[in-house]
């Protein structure tokens, strides 16, 4: 498996990437990094750094990880969803034809991806000022406009504009900005976050949100820790020594134990 976007390492783009074994060590630090009170890039950044193996060859430094395009970050963090068991999720809506609530499940690896553009990570852009080269976000601006509201977008273009002269943004025309943002989106690496889902009730079809984070609220560090107490509890083993199972060998052992106090009652 392979970025859609990639990073731009001596004229060429290198795509490959790997995650950690997912032992419970990994899923902890996971959940301590989704705890934390941080803006979501931040956190989005945190959890690649401390899950991911190497991203393009490189070890995954969180000034790495954050260089990432918006699309390959969220490209990870399903990835990761897909490896911690989250493939398919269910979600509830509100239908706004006939207001019934349902439910429906999606599975997040039929989602598509949408590969980058040849320029990708850059877009030329012919503004009314001539010329302009323009890089795709990435996980830092995120991280900086999190901050930021009105102007978050006229930052944004400052930022990715690679070409610039001093500090001041050239004076873009509303209609450039629009060609740039046209520009960007056509060249970056995309990940779908809808779904379309049919309101069982009138069959009315909707647009539904899904969240490509959605790694991150999942993870429990409760959980876990009740996890790590009944293996303890169970088999006396250590707590460093259950942190260092994979967590498919994990969720057996648990099953197993769960099956064999239903045997008991
Ligand atoms: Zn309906």
């Amino acid at each position: 498996m392979r970025l859609p976007g990639g990073i731009l390492r001596g004229g060429s783009l290198r795509r490959d990437f790997a995650f950690r074994p997912l032992t419970g060590a990994v899923e902890l630090a996971l959940a301590e990094v989704a705890g934390v009170d941080s803006p979501l890039p931040t956190k989005v950044t945190a959890a690649l750094a401390a899950t991911l193996e190497h991203v393009g060859g490189e070890p995954p430094l969180p000034a790495t990880v954050a260089d990432l395009s918006v699309g390959d970050r969220q490209f990870l963090m399903g990835r990761l969803a897909v490896g911690l068991g989250l493939g398919e999720s269910w979600l509830t809506a509100r239908c706004g034809r006939c207001g019934e609530r349902f439910d429906f499940s999606v599975n997040h690896v039929d989602l598509p991806v949408k590969e980058a553009g040849e320029e990708y990570p850059f877009a030329e852009v012919e503004t009314s000022l001539g010329p302009c080269r323009f890089r795709v976000p990435t996980g830092a601006d995120q991280e900086i406009l999190a901050g930021l509201d009105d102007e978050a977008f006229r930052c944004l273009v400052g930022r990715c504009l690679v070409s610039r002269m001093g500090d001041e943004l050239p004076p873009f025309t509303p209609d450039d900005v629009a060609r740039i943002e046209a520009a960007l989106e056509a060249v970056a690496p995309e990940v779908s976050v809808s779904v379309q889902a049919a309101c069982p009730a009138c069959g009315a079809s909707h647009v539904i949100d899904t969240d490509p984070y959605r790694a991150l609220p999942l993870q429990s560090e409760g959980r876990l820790l009740q996890e790590i107490h009944i293996l303890a509890a169970t088999y006396h083993w250590g707590e460093a020594e259950i942190l260092a199972l994979p967590l498919e060998r994990r969720r057996h052992y648990l099953e197993l134990i769960d099956r064999a106090r239903g045997m008991a009652r």
